[in-house]
Formats: C-alpha cells, structure tokens, sequence
C-alpha cells in the first residue's frame, strides 16, 4: 500500500488519515490473511482534478458570506414572527449588527494583510439571555440566523454536565455548525452557536470545591470555545468520522489539499439563555436588603421578575456561581419576558409563525376549511396562559382541542369547520354537527354523481334517462356504504340497460325513462317488466316521462 506524503503528520493528537489508513489495512490483514485487503481505489474524476468533495470537507472559495443588515432591519424582521420582546430584539439585532459588521470588517482587512486582521482587538459581543421558558428566546435566535443566512445550533448546556466527556461535547456544537451548513465549514465560522439553560451550569453557590465541579469544568471548556480555538472538523473520538476521514483521503488518492480539517471559532457568535429562577431571588434578597433605592418604594419591583432580573449585576453572576472570566465573555445581557394571556391570544392571531397557521394547514390537506373565531382565539390563550410554559401551552392546548376533530372528520364529507366558542365549549357536539353536514353533503355529491352517469348514458344511447329523488337517495347510501365510486356503481346495475329499453321504445316510441327506487332495488326485475309491459301495449309504472317530481 502506497504512503503517500502527509501534511498532518504528527501535529495532532489523532490518528491522521494515512494512518488509519494504514492500521485499518494491518487490522484487515490480521483479521482475513490475504484474502481481504484494504485497498486504495482511485475515483476517475476527483484524484488529480480535486473537484468533487464530501462536503464535510468541502472549503468554497470566494465570499460565501457578506453581512448587510441594520438593527431596523433585524428588529423589523423579528416583529413578523416574535410578539413582545422589544428590548431582547433591539438588543439581539445591535450584538447582531456589531458582531457581522466587524466579521466584515476583519474579511475585508484579511484580504489585504492576514496579520492584520489577526491582530485587530475585539471584544465578541456574546448575549446572555434571561426569561422563563416558551418565551420566544430559541425562537428569536432561529429567526436572526435564518434571516442573515447563518447556520444555526441549539443545545442545554445540562447536556454537557452529565456527560462525563466535557470538552469533545462542546465541540460537537461547532461540528454541527457544519452539517447545518451542508458541510460548508467555511460558512460554519460564521455560525451562531445558543445554549439554553446555561443557569444549569453554574456552580452551586460560591462553594469552592463544591460538588458542581463539571459546572466549572463545561464553563472553561465553553470560554474556550468563546474565545478562538481550532475545532477539528472529525470528531477524534469519534470513530466512524475517523474511518470516514480515512476514506475521503483514500478517494482523493492520498491528497491532503484543498481540504479543511479544522474550524475556527473566532468569529462564531454565542448565546447563551436560562431562567435563572435562583439568581432571581438572590437578586431579589440583595434589593431589598440594599439601603438604597428599591427599598422605599420599590416593592411592586420585588415581585417581578423580569424587573429583579433586569437589575442583575455581574457580582450577582460570579456569585451565582459563573467563573469571572466565563461571565466576562457575555457582556451582552437581556431579560425577555414572560407572557401574558393577551401575548399568547396575540401570537395566536398575529405572529406569522403562528401554531394556528398550521392548524389550518392540516385541515386543508384534507378538503376542510377551518375557520378560527377571536372568541375561540382568547379561550386557547387563557388555556395556555394557565399552562405556565409560556407560548409552548399553546400548541398543547390547541393539540388537546383539535385532537378528535383531525381523527373525526377528514373523509366524512367535511368542508368547513367552525372553531369558535361553542366548539371551543363542547367538541364533542360540534364534531357530531359537522359530520352531520359532512354526511349531506356528501350524500349530495353522490347522488349529482348518479345524474351525471344518467346524462352520461343517455347521451351515449341516445336515450333519455333519469333518477327521480328517491332512486338517487338509494344509490347515494348504496354507493357510500359499499365505499364504491358512484359510476363503477351505476354501470354495474344498469348493464346492459340500453337493450332493454330499446325494446321497449321500439314496441311504444317511448323515449324518456325515469329510474324510480325499484330500478335501483331489482335493476333487472325493473327493466324486464318494462319490457313485459311493453309487448302488452302498455306502460309501466315508473316508465312514464312523468314529471314525479318525488
Ligand atoms: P424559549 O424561550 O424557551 O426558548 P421558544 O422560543 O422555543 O421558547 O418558544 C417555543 C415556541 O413558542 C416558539 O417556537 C414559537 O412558536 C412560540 N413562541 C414563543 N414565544 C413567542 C413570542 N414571543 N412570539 C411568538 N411566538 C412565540
């Protein structure tokens, strides 16, 4: 097996891919003798050419990224989708804009002088975000990556704590910045990387020692990643992204070039969000006990959380249990929030993301139009309101009301259905009257699909053919509870039917039918005693042109 050169030999602290390369064909040769071998095959194209790429490795060449937003902007965008919230968006689009503007700015100065640009001092604007959750936190974060085109990861940083793996978990994070990316790893470096419940990792208290040392141990590895390291692109610990690495090479034919092994986290932006219940009230504590200001006349403050957690300093943090310099990274702090049960009947009727929207969607898929009221509106948001998980009630309660309707109706015949407050109030009656309607209706486009197989048959012929009502009601049950099409139906009953009546046109000149309830009992009894009739010089009943009107 070839050796070819190695461009990482050595500098990392796992197995390079000719090496793997090289032990898996070892291992192969241990395990089989010479029967198996791990060989190197050349792909036709890519060998020489370097063209095509996995994409995990892919690097682009030119501007894959330029930032040209202004807060209005990223404010105005977030207004369509998040209710409430305005000083979380101002100051989400304000860390936002800074922090792209000056990813720009170093872009544009590495062009010209990569010492430069390595060398220009910034303080990252990393956002803490405080609230309660179903708030529209994640959601906010979604919608800002989604709109100036990054990619976007979310995890719980209690995630990290249980594992006993710390630092290859954090990691993970900006690898998945890359499978977000389709495996651009250039646009990756851009990303935004949101963990939740970061209140989580705090150690408890100021307990030095304390049992929450793996707290401690995710905010370094954390500050590591928030200040700039080099991620390896393959998980070292991961042994399949290391055979799949292994692999990749072998296809390039033993190329290392034009292949990004690592991914830099400079210019990666960083979120982080929790409730932050405990510092609340330790916030709370140090305010009333403080000599100054909220004391007097700030109890109405005291109760709110929002508020108490507005005032939260630093020295609050680093008591809390956050690593000075861990907390010294997020200098961008914000309180979103909680919401209201006029929030949630606002998000409901306003937000483009509404669940509602959705609702609607899944009724159309199956013919029916459903019609919110605002009455049925204000009940699902005081509902939810009571859930005390902010706008994430919402979807319960709406699941918890629509459940049965979505089982109920589709396929009955159903085409509109009215969600207002008598739905709201009792489901059940209102599913029974819809399907009531549904059933009609239905029973009504059956029976226009029997007139139309008469037209069709007395065109055909040239006959004159009709239902009267009641023959049209029997073929509409017939054909629901066979579950047949009407016209599969009418052909099979009245085959051959033309014959029949020619005769009887024959020996009367008669020349209009109606098909009477009977016809659809006994078809053949129906038309034989036409026929008898017919010889008799006589006209049946139910043979007549008669306008019966029944
Ligand atoms: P969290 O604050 O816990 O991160 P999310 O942002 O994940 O909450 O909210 C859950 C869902 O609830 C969102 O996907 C969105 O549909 C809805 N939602 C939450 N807050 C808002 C809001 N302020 N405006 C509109 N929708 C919201």
């Amino acid at each position: 097996m070839a050796d070819p050169e190695n461009p990482n030999g050595g500098e990392k602290n796992f197995p390079s891919p000719e090496e793997m390369q090289r032990k898996l064909g070892e291992f192969l040769k241990n395990s089989f003798g010479d029967k198996v071998a791990f060989s190197t095959f050349t792909h036709p194209e890519p060998a020489d050419s370097g063209a095509p790429e996995p994409p995990a490795a892919a690097e682009k060449p030119g501007d894959i990224f330029h930032f040209h937003y202004q807060p209005r902007d990223i404010k105005a965008h977030l207004d369509r989708f998040v209710i409430r919230q305005d000083e979380a968006k101002k100051v989400l689009a304000i860390a936002v804009c800074d922090h792209y503007n000056h990813v720009n700015h170093i872009r544009e100065l590495a062009s010209a002088d990569e010492r430069a640009a390595a060398d220009v001092e910034y303080a990252k604007g990393n956002v803490i975000l405080l609230g309660p959750t179903g708030v529209g936190k994640t959601y906010l974060v979604k919608h800002v990556a989604e709109l100036i085109g990054v990619p976007f990861v979310k995890a719980d940083a209690t995630k990290f704590s249980e594992t006993g793996y710390v630092g290859g978990d954090v990691e993970d994070l900006v690898r998945d910045l890359v499978a977000k990316a389709d495996g651009d790893a250039n646009l990756a470096q851009y990303g935004i990387i949101y963990i939740d419940e970061i209140d989580k990792i705090a150690a408890a208290g100021n307990i030095a020692g304390g049992r929450d040392v793996s707290g401690r141990g995710v905010q370094t590895t954390l500050l590591k990643l928030m200040e700039e390291t080099e991620v390896p692109v393959r998980n070292p610990m991961d042994i399949q992204a290391q055979l799949q690495g292994a692999f990749d090479f072998q296809r390039r034919g033993g190329k290392g070039k034009g292949r990004k092994d690592t991914i830099n986290t400079r210019h990666i932006l960083f979120i982080v969000s929790g409730a932050f219940q405990r510092l609340r009230d330790q916030v709370a504590r140090r305010l009333r006990q403080s000599t100054i200001g909220f004391n007097a006349d700030g109890r109405g403050v005291i109760d709110d959380t929002a508020a108490i957690l507005r005032e939260a300093e630093t020295r609050d943090f680093i008591e809390y249990g956050f690593e000075p310099e861990f907390i010294g990274r997020l200098p961008v702090r914000v309180v979103c929030e909680e919401l209201s049960s006029d929030d949630l009947y606002e998000i409901l009727q306003k937000s483009e993301g509404s669940i509602i929207r959705q609702y609607e969607r899944a009724f159309r898929a199956y013919g029916i139009e459903a019609a919110f009221t605002d009455g049925a509106l204000r009940v699902l948001a005081e509902r939810a309101a009571g859930e005390k998980t902010g706008a994430r009630g919402l979807v319960t309660v709406t699941e918890r009301l629509l459940r049965d309707a979505k089982y109920e109706l589709p396929g009955m015949g159903v085409d509109r259905l009215a969600i207002g407050e008598e739905f709201v109030a009792d489901p059940a009656a209102a599913i029974r009257t819809a399907l009531a309607a549904g059933h009609g209706r239905r029973a009504q486009d059956l029976a226009n699909d029997a007139h139309r197989f008469a037209a069709r048959f007395s065109q055909t012929h040239g006959l004159s053919i009709r239902f009267d009502d009641e023959a049209a009601r029997r073929l509409a049950a017939r054909a629901e509870a066979e579950d047949a099409p009407m016209r599969d139906l009418c052909e099979r009953l009245f085959k051959d039917y033309q014959f029949g009546l020619k005769l009887v046109q024959k020996n009367t000149g008669q020349g209009e039918f109606v098909l009477t309830g009977a016809a659809v009992e006994n078809p053949d009894r129906f038309v034989s005693e036409l026929v008898v009739a017919s010889y008799q010089g006589q006209a049946a009943p139910g043979a007549t042109p008669a306008h019966d009107g029944a």
